[in-house]
């Protein structure tokens, strides 16, 4: 049995207090909430203040991204040491938007896997097909091209928190979602592509998550599909009733 996970991808939003009162309203609704993991990635000004207000709870702190190297000249960037350092125990890689504005390739995620695993972060790895992608048939060679390169020299025995997301571009931030089904088959690639790198004792037991506009109106069929192992929720996570809703689906 794969323990559920909900987590969310705040992106550019909530200034450090915007993220305490978010908290405020958000714990008391999922209080003894135990049949998911839930994590929350905020940027990196609030998350000192999401530690804080998560202390004690069962809710865990991510980021959104982190940079490869242990330490350096690299302006503007973070790395694991700084991420473990404050309490962060999960960091997004690879996000769709990363990939589109910021020269996200398959070779940095590699790179950020592998330094996530070393840190002892949970990474979760995202993946996706564009809609010309997908409409021209090619959805299982880019999820496995993208996982492939991801994996890369990655082992199994490090790998062992690794998780993925399979969130479909065409459906983040959209209002498209992809339907259970879709996401089951895209899921059952992105499985195949595990088993075929790490064993498939290590793909079975590997959580997937689906991301593209869950809302707490879909939350339900999503999660009842049993390929489906949580999800990655950006804009619905932003509103504490909303996200609990999901939560709870
Ligand atoms: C995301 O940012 O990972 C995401 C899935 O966004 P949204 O839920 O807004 O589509």
């Amino acid at each position: 049995m794969r323990k559920k996970l909900i987590a969310a991808n705040w992106k550019m939003y909530k200034t450090p207090g915007q993220a305490r009162d978010f908290f405020r309203d958000f714990l008391p609704m999922v209080d003894g909430h135990d049949r998911d993991e839930i994590v929350v990635c905020p940027n990196y000004l609030a998350i000192d203040v999401a530690i804080q207000a998560a202390k004690g709870t069962k809710v865990a702190i991510g980021a959104q991204d982190l940079h490869w190297e242990n330490e350096g000249a690299f302006t503007g960037e973070i790395c694991t040491s700084m991420l473990v350092a404050v309490g962060v125990t999960d960091v997004i890689i690879g996000h769709s938007e990363r990939r589109q504005y910021f020269g996200e390739t398959d070779d940095t995620v590699n790179l950020k896997l592998k330094s996530a695993l070393s840190a002892g972060l949970t990474p979760i790895v995202c993946v996706g097909e564009v809609l010309e992608e997908r409409e021209a048939g090619l959805t299982e060679d880019v999820l496995r091209r993208q996982c492939l390169r991801a994996f890369n020299k990655v082992s199994a025995k490090k790998a062992s928190k690794m998780v993925v997301a399979y969130e479909p571009v065409w459906a983040i931030g959209t209002g498209k979602t992809a339907t259970p089904e879709m996401a089951a088959e895209a899921h059952e690639i992105i499985r195949a592509e595990a088993a075929d790198s790490f064993g498939q004792p290590f793909a079975d037991q590997m959580r997937i998550l689906y991301g593209g506009s869950v809302k707490p109106e879909n939350a339900h069929a999503l999660m009842s599909e049993k390929e489906i192992d949580g999800a990655l929720v950006g804009g619905a996570s932003l509103d504490p009733t909303s996200f609990a809703a999901i939560v709870k689906y």
